[in-house]
C-alpha cells in the first residue's frame, strides 16, 4: 500500500514535470530540456501507467497528443484526428513492433521514410485551391495558420489539377542553413535563440505577423492523404500516396525505401543516421509504415497513435569533455558573447573545440564553471552546444564566469539594455565593429553614400585609412586610387558621394550613428522635435518621454549615447568636417530667439562655439561676429574680449552661460 502511494506520487510528479516541458515546447517554442531527456521521462511515465493502470490519470500527458492549440489563433477542428506515432529506440523495439504486425497480417510490406524534425501540418485544397492550413494542436483541434503557410514558397496555393477536395498531412521544417542564419540574427539583436530547427519552424509558423513568417524560409514535405474526393482514383498504398501527392504539385521527400524485413528497415535506419549531417534539413529518426492502406485498416489505431506505424528515434549523440576556458568576443554588431573553449573531442563527424555559450544568462542558468566536466551535443545536428555541467565531477578548483564590465576590443563600458539578454559595445568606432558601423553609416536609410559597400568598407578599415567613422570625410582621391579595384573615376565618384552626404538631414545622421533602438523612423521623430544635433547633448530622459512615439528604452538609449564623451567627440568631428547638423528648415518652429541677433565673446564651459551657434540658429536666432546697434544679445564666456566692452557701451543685453541655458530650456519646453 505504502509503495503504491509512493508510485502514485512519482507518477504525479513525472506528469507535472512533463506538462511543464510540454508547455515550453509546444506553446512557447523554447524547450526546457533536450528531446532525449524528455523522451526518457515520457517512457518512464508510460511504463508506470502500463504497470499500474489503476493509478493512471486520464489527463496524464502520456494519454494525449501534442500541445493545446494557442488561443492567439482561430481554431480548426480536424476532420480526422492527427495522431502522433509510437516510438522505437532500439532494434528490439522495432522487432516488437513487427511481431505485433505479424500477429494481425500474413503478408505485408513497409515503407520507411525519414522522420523530418519539423511540425505537423494539415492542408485543405478545394477545387485545387489552398483554403486552410492548420497545426496538429492536440490532435483533434489545431491552430489556423493559413496566412503564414501561404508565405511558404514550396507549398502551392493552387494544385496542378483542380481536384475537388484534397486534405494532406505533412511536416513543415526550417532548413539548417536558414536556422543558422535566423539564430545569428537573433543573437546579433540580443534576443533568445531557438534551440533547434524544429522549434524555429514552430516559432515561425505560429507568428502572428505573416510578414515575419515569410522572412523565415520555411519548407515542407507531405506524406499522408487525410481525405480525397473526386480525383477519380483509388489510392491503395503509401507508394501511391507519395506519387499522387507529388503529381498534385506538393513536395514529398524522395528518400524513402520499401522494406519487407527488420534487417532491411535497420539498414535504412543506419544509412539515414550516417547521412543525417549531410542533409540540408534535420531529421530525428525514421518512420516505418505499413505500405498498404488495407493492412493499416486491419490494425487500426489507439486514441493516440496508429498501430500500423512506428517512429524509430536516433539516439541522442552526446559526449563528455572539459570546459577549459571562456573566450569573450565582440561580434560585428557589438554583441559581446562568450564562447566555450573545450578540450577537443570528436562528435558526429567533426572535432569540436569551441561552442557558443550565447549569453551570460545562459551560463548562469546552466550553472557552468571554468574547469567543469561538461556534456555537449550538436543542436539540430549542426551547432555544438554545451548542455550541462557534471557537478559531481568538480574538484573544487573550478572558477566562476563573470559577465564583462568593458568591451574586450575597445575598453568602452559593456552595456546591457533592459529586456535584452546580451551585453553590447555601443562604440560606433570600436575596432571590432568599425567595418559594420561604416557599412551601416553609408547605407541607404542612413547617409546614403553610393559605392561604399562591404568590400570597400573592409579595405578602408584594413588599410587603416579609416579608424574612426569621421575619417571618411578626410579621404582623398589619391588614397582611394591606391585601393584594389578602384580607378580614378570611381575614386572621384566616391569622394563626391561622401562630400554630398554631408548635406543629408539630421534624421539621416541620427540613423547613421547607430544609436541603439533608433532606426530611421524614430530618428525622424527625434529630428522633428529637436532639429539640431547639438540640442541632443543636454536632453533629459523626461523631456524625450513627452514625445508620444518615444518610450523609456529609446529615451534612455538616446540620453546615454549623447552623454558618452567619445560620441560627442565623433559628432563634433563630423560637424567640423562639414556634416549638416539640422533637419530641413520646414520643421523649424518659431520661439523666443526668432530673429534675435547674438554675438559670442569668450569661451563657454559646456559648449563649443559650433554647438552654441547651431542651437541658437535652430531656434531661429542669428549669429553675428561683431557687436553693433542690431545686436540683441552678447553671450559672455571666460576671458571676453573687446566685444564685451562694446556691448556694455551700447547697452546690449548680456547673458552668462547659466542665463543662456535658461533661455534654451524655455525654447525646448515650448517645442515639446
Ligand atoms: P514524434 O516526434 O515522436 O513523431 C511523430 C511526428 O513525426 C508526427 O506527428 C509527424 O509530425 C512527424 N513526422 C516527421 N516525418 C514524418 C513522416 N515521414 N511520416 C510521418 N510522420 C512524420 O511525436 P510528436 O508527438 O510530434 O512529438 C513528441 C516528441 O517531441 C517527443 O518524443 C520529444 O522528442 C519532442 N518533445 C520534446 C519536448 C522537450 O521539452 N524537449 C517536449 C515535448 C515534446
Amino acid at each position: 500500500m505504502e509503495s503504491e502511494k509512493l508510485t502514485l506520487r512519482n507518477m504525479q510528479e513525472l506528469a507535472d514535470l512533463i506538462r511543464q516541458y510540454d508547455y515550453h515546447y509546444y506553446v512557447l517554442d523554447q524547450p526546457l530540456v533536450d528531446d532525449g531527456v524528455y523522451d526518457a521521462k515520457m517512457q518512464e511515465l508510460i511504463r508506470l501507467e502500463k504497470n499500474y493502470p489503476h493509478l493512471a490519470d486520464a489527463y496524464s500527458p502520456a494519454q494525449r497528443v501534442g500541445g493545446e492549440p494557442s488561443s492567439s489563433f482561430p481554431q480548426i477542428i480536424h476532420r480526422q484526428a492527427l495522431l502522433s506515432l509510437d516510438n522505437a529506440f532500439s532494434q528490439e523495439d522495432l522487432k516488437d513492433f513487427d511481431s505485433r504486425v505479424a500477429k494481425a497480417l500474413l503478408q505485408y510490406d513497409y515503407v520507411c521514410e525519414l522522420k523530418i524534425d519539423g511540425l505537423s501540418i494539415a492542408l485543405i485544397y478545394e477545387n485545387g485551391v489552398l483554403i486552410s492550413a492548420s497545426t496538429r494542436g492536440n490532435g483533434q483541434v489545431g491552430e489556423d495558420v493559413t496566412s503564414n503557410v501561404r508565405t511558404i514558397k514550396s507549398i502551392p496555393l493552387r494544385l496542378l489539377e483542380p481536384i475537388p477536395r484534397l486534405e494532406v498531412r505533412g511536416e513543415i521544417y526550417m532548413p539548417k542553413k536558414e536556422f543558422l542564419r535566423l539564430n545569428q540574427i537573433k543573437e546579433e539583436q540580443g534576443e533568445k535563440i531557438f534551440a533547434n530547427p524544429r522549434n524555429a519552424a514552430a516559432g515561425s509558423l505560429r507568428q502572428l505577423q505573416p510578414h515575419i513568417a515569410a522572412q523565415r524560409k520555411l519548407s515542407a514535405f507531405f506524406y499522408e492523404i487525410l481525405y480525397l474526393e473526386g480525383a477519380g482514383i483509388d489510392i491503395t498504398s503509401q507508394e501511391e500516396t507519395l506519387r499522387f501527392i507529388q503529381q498534385a504539385g506538393l513536395p514529398i521527400n524522395n528518400n524513402y525505401v520499401k522494406a519487407v524485413s527488420i534487417e532491411q528497415i535497420y539498414d535504412f535506419v543506419q544509412k539515414s543516421e550516417n547521412e543525417r549531417s549531410a542533409l540540408p534539413y534535420d531529421i530525428d529518426g525514421v518512420v516505418v509504415k505499413l505500405n498498404h492502406i488495407e493492412d493499416r485498416n486491419k490494425l487500426g489505431s489507439t486514441l493516440k497513435t496508429p498501430r500500423w506505424a512506428i517512429a524509430y528515434k536516433f539516439p541522442a549523440v552526446q559526449i563528455i569533455t572539459k570546459l577549459l576556458d571562456i573566450e569573450i568576443n565582440v561580434g560585428r554588431t557589438g554583441i559581446i558573447a562568450p564562447t566555450a573553449l573545450l578540450e577537443p573531442v570528436s562528435l558526429a563527424g567533426t572535432t569540436v573545440s569551441r561552442a557558443s555559450l550565447h549569453n551570460f544568462d545562459l551560463i548562469k542558468e546552466k550553472n557552468l564553471l571554468i574547469g567543469d566536466t561538461v556534456m555537449i551535443h550538436k543542436a539540430g545536428d549542426i551547432i555544438p552546444e554545451v548542455l550541462r555541467p557534471l557537478p559531481e565531477l568538480r574538484s573544487g578548483y573550478e572558477r566562476p564566469i563573470m559577465p564583462p564590465v568593458v568591451c574586450p576590443a575597445c575598453g568602452s563600458q559593456a552595456l546591457r539594455w533592459e529586456g535584452e539578454v546580451a551585453y553590447r559595445c555601443d562604440n560606433i568606432n570600436c575596432p571590432a565593429r568599425l567595418k559594420e558601423s561604416l557599412i551601416f553609416f553609408a547605407s541607404r536609410p542612413a547617409m546614403n553614400i553610393e559605392g561604399l559597400g562591404p568590400s570597400l568598407a573592409e579595405q578602408l578599415v584594413e588599410t587603416g585609412l579609416v579608424s574612426k567613422i569621421e575619417d571618411l570625410y578626410h579621404l582623398t582621391e589619391e588614397q582611394l586610387t591606391n585601393l584594389e579595384r578602384m580607378g580614378n573615376k570611381s575614386a572621384q565618384n566616391l569622394i563626391n558621394a561622401i562630400m554630398n552626404s554631408r548635406q543629408q538631414p539630421l534624421s539621416r545622421l541620427l540613423t547613421a550613428l547607430g544609436i541603439r533602438h533608433v532606426g530611421s523612423k524614430i530618428a525622424q521623430v527625434l529630428a522633428s522635435h529637436y532639429n539640431d544635433i547639438n540640442l541632443f547633448f543636454n536632453l533629459e530622459i523626461e523631456q524625450l518621454l513627452k514625445i508620444t512615439e518615444i518610450g523609456p528604452k529609446i529615451a534612455e538609449s538616446v540620453v546615454f549615447f549623447f552623454n558618452a564623451p567619445r560620441n560627442s567627440e565623433t559628432i563634433n568631428n563630423l560637424l567640423e568636417a562639414g556634416v549638416n547638423a539640422k533637419e530641413a528648415s520646414g520643421t523649424q518652429k518659431t520661439g523666443p530667439l526668432t530673429d534675435k541677433v547674438f554675438v559670442l565673446s569668450g569661451t563657454l564651459d559646456n559648449y563649443t562655439r559650433t554647438q552654441i551657434s547651431s542651437i541658437i540658429q535652430n531656434f531661429g536666432g542669428q549669429i553675428s561676429s561683431s557687436v553693433n546697434s542690431k545686436t540683441d544679445y552678447l553671450i559672455l564666456g571666460d576671458q571676453p574680449g573687446k566685444k564685451y566692452q562694446q556691448a556694455v557701451k551700447l547697452g546690449i543685453n548680456i547673458l552668462n552661460e547659466a542665463e543662456l541655458e535658461h533661455l534654451i530650456a524655455s525654447c525646448q519646453s515650448q517645442q515639446t
